[in-house]
Protein backbone atom coordinates (compact mmCIF):
# COMPACT_ATOMS: atom_id res chain seq x y z
CA UNK A 1 0.00 0.00 0.00
CA UNK A 2 2.62 2.44 0.81
CA UNK A 3 4.59 1.43 -2.49
CA UNK A 4 1.26 2.00 -3.86
CA UNK A 5 0.77 5.46 -2.74
CA UNK A 6 4.58 6.54 -3.39
CA UNK A 7 4.32 5.13 -7.45
CA UNK A 8 1.46 7.89 -7.83
CA UNK A 9 3.37 10.28 -6.39
CA UNK A 10 6.59 9.79 -8.13
CA UNK A 11 8.99 12.97 -7.30
CA UNK A 12 12.53 11.02 -7.98
CA UNK A 13 13.56 8.58 -10.96
CA UNK A 14 13.04 5.03 -9.22
CA UNK A 15 16.73 4.30 -11.00
CA UNK A 16 19.17 6.79 -10.11
CA UNK A 17 16.72 8.73 -7.26
CA UNK A 18 17.40 12.31 -9.05
CA UNK A 19 14.60 14.83 -8.38
CA UNK A 20 12.38 14.23 -11.91
CA UNK A 21 12.26 17.68 -13.61
CA UNK A 22 8.28 18.69 -14.27
CA UNK A 23 6.93 20.95 -16.95
CA UNK A 24 3.61 21.62 -17.23
CA UNK A 25 1.72 23.09 -20.14
CA UNK A 26 -1.96 23.68 -20.61
CA UNK A 27 -2.89 20.38 -20.76
CA UNK A 28 -0.12 18.36 -19.97
CA UNK A 29 2.20 17.69 -17.03
CA UNK A 30 5.37 16.00 -17.54
CA UNK A 31 7.99 14.54 -15.33
CA UNK A 32 11.23 13.32 -16.64
CA UNK A 33 14.10 11.96 -14.83
CA UNK A 34 17.44 14.21 -15.98
CA UNK A 35 19.53 11.29 -16.85
CA UNK A 36 16.50 9.76 -18.64
CA UNK A 37 15.69 6.25 -16.97
CA UNK A 38 11.99 8.07 -16.25
CA UNK A 39 9.16 9.64 -18.02
CA UNK A 40 5.86 10.29 -16.97
CA UNK A 41 3.26 12.18 -18.38
CA UNK A 42 -0.27 13.47 -17.58
CA UNK A 43 -3.11 14.32 -19.33
CA UNK A 44 -5.29 16.27 -16.84
CA UNK A 45 -8.26 16.95 -19.02
CA UNK A 46 -8.36 13.12 -20.08
CA UNK A 47 -7.59 11.74 -16.45
CA UNK A 48 -4.81 9.89 -17.86
CA UNK A 49 -1.53 8.99 -16.80
CA UNK A 50 1.28 7.62 -18.48
CA UNK A 51 4.59 5.88 -17.49
CA UNK A 52 7.67 5.01 -19.17
CA UNK A 53 10.59 3.48 -17.13
CA UNK A 54 13.87 2.65 -18.89
CA UNK A 55 13.96 -0.65 -18.91
CA UNK A 56 16.31 -3.09 -16.27
ZN1 LIG B 1 17.25 8.44 -13.32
Amino acid sequence: MIRYLQSIFQHRCPTCGEPLRSQVDEWRCEKTCPNGHYREETFTHLGVRIVYEDGK
